[in-house]
C-alpha cells in the first residue's frame, strides 16, 4: 500500500489532520474492512463516486473502495537534519514514505503559539524544506564520495556520480532534488538514496473555519511557493474536519454550507495524495461486491489481477473489460454486451483508469 507522510512544523495542525482522517475512516468502517497498524499509521479509503454507481447497477452487497496509507510524522524542528528534536530518527521515517503532505500553518489563533512567534507560511516551509535538503546534501555528498572511487573505468558509475554532482548543485542552491533535470539513468542510478525533497509534495494549508470557502494571504503566499516548486496545494481547515467528525452525519453538509463550501478538504487531501503519486484505479463489480483496486500507470492485465491475487496473475487468461463510462451509458453488463462494449483483453493489455475487469484464470 501506498504511503502518504504528514509532516510540519511543531503547532500546525498535522495531528488534528491526522486524527480527522483516522475518525473519518473508522466512521466508514462499517461499510469497509478498516485497520489501524500504528497509533500514528492510519488507513484512509480514498473516495470514488463511480463505486456506489455500480454497486447499484450490479446491486452489489458491499462497496470496497481502494486505500493509501497516511503516517503522522511529528518532530520536525530547525536543526533536525544536524541531529536537533527526534532528528535524524525523525528523518529516516521520512524517507520509508512515497510522497509528503506538508502541513503549513494559515490560521492565526493567540492562544495556540507558534514556534516560531509568528504565523509565516513562507519561512515555515522554508525551514522545513531546509532542513530536509541538508539532509539530502548529507547524503548524496556521502554518496558521491564513493561513487567516485566505484566509477573509475566504469561506464555506470559515471552515469552516477554525474547524477550526484548534479544534485549537489541543486541541493547546495536550496532547491529540492525534484527539480534537478537528470535523465532516465541518472534518476535510476539514485533512487536508492531515497533522497527527500525528491518526493512528490502537497502543500496542506490549514486555515480557521471562516477562511475555507475564500482562502486568505497566507494561503496565496504557500500556492506562490508551490507554483514555483512543481507541487500542489490544498486548502484544508483541520479544526473543521475534527468538529466534522463530530457531527450526526445528517448535519454535515449543513455545517459546510454555512461555511460556504461543499467539502472540507478532506476528500480532496485524500484525492490530491493519490493522483500525486501517479496511481490509477480498476473497478470490479458483482452482486458480492463493487471494489476499486489501485494500479500504478502501465500496468498490464495480468499484473493488475495480481494486485488482487498472485494466484490471479500467474494462471492469467484474458479478462473481460469494459470501461466504466461505457457500461454506464447503456446500464447494464449485458446490454454493453451487446453493444460490442466488452472486450476480450490478452496479457498485454494496458489496464485504463476506470476499467472494469473480469479476470479468467487458471488455478
Ligand atoms: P501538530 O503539533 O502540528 O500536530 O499540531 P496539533 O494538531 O496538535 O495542533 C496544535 C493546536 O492547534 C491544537 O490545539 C489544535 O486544536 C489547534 N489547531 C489545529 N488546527 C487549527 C485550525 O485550523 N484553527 C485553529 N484555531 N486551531 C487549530
Amino acid at each position: 500500500m501506498l504511503r502518504a507522510g504528514i509532516v510540519g512544523l511543531p503547532n500546525v495542525g498535522k495531528s488534528t489532520l491526522f486524527n480527522a482522517l483516522v475518525a473519518n475512516a473508522k466512521a466508514q468502517a462499517a461499510n469497509f474492512p478498516f485497520c489501524t497498524i500504528e497509533p500514528n499509521v492510519g488507513v484512509v479509503a480514498v473516495p470514488d463516486e463511480r463505486l456506489s454507481v455500480l454497486a447499484k447497477i450490479s446491486q452489489s452487497e458491499q462497496i470496497v473502495p481502494t486505500r493509501i496509507e497516511f503516517v503522522d510524522i511529528a518532530g520536525l524542528v530547525k536543526g533536525a537534519s544536524q541531529g536537533e528534536g527526534l532528528g535524524n530518527q525523525f528523518l529516516a521515517n521520512i524517507r520509508e514514505v512515497d510522497a509528503i503532505v506538508q502541513v503549513v500553518r494559515c490560521f492565526e489563533d493567540d492562544d495556540i503559539i507558534h514556534v516560531s512567534g509568528s504565523v509565516d507560511p513562507a519561512r515555515d516551509i522554508e525551514t522545513i524544506n531546509l532542513e530536509l535538503a541538508l539532509s539530502d546534501l548529507a547524503q548524496a555528498e556521502r554518496r558521491l564520495d564513493r561513487a567516485r572511487k566505484q566509477a573509475r573505468g566504469n561506464k555506470d558509475g559515471k552515469v552516477e556520480v554525474d547524477a550526484l554532482e548534479k544534485l549537489i548543485a541543486i541541493l547546495n542552491e536550496g532547491q529540492p532534488a525534484r527539480l534537478a533535470s537528470l535523465n532516465d539513468d541518472e534518476q535510476e542510478s539514485v533512487k536508492g538514496l531515497g533522497l527527500l525533497t525528491a518526493k512528490p509534495i502537497i502543500y496542506g494549508a490549514n486555515v480557521s473555519e471562516d477562511d475555507l470557502a475564500e482562502g486568505n494571504e497566507w494561503v496565496e503566499q504557500v500556492k506562490q511557493i508551490a507554483a514555483q516548486e512543481n507541487a500542489q496545494v490544498v486548502t484544508i481547515s483541520a479544526q473543521v474536519e475534527s468538529e466534522l467528525i463530530e457531527l450526526p452525519e445528517e448535519d454535515r453538509d449543513d455545517f459546510l454550507s454555512s461555511l460556504g463550501v461543499s467539502e472540507g478538504g478532506l476528500q480532496s487531501l485524500i484525492r490530491a495524495t493519490y493522483t500525486l503519486l501517479g496511481l490509477r484505479t480498476y473497478l470490479t463489480t458483482g452482486p458480492k461486491e463493487t471494489r476499486a483496486w489501485t494500479i500504478t500507470a502501465g500496468m498490464t492485465a495480468p499484473q493488475a489481477a495480481g494486485v488482487i491475487h498472485s494466484d490471479f496473475e500467474r494462471g492469467f487468461i484474458r479478462s473481460e473489460t469494459v470501461a466504466y463510462e461505457d457500461l454506464v451509458t447503456h446500464g447494464s453488463m449485458s446490454a454493453a454486451k451487446e453493444k460490442g462494449l466488452v472486450r476480450s483483453e490478452g496479457k498485454d493489455y494496458i489496464v485504463q483508469e476506470g476499467d472494469i475487469m473480469l479476470f479468467r484464470f487458471n488455478v
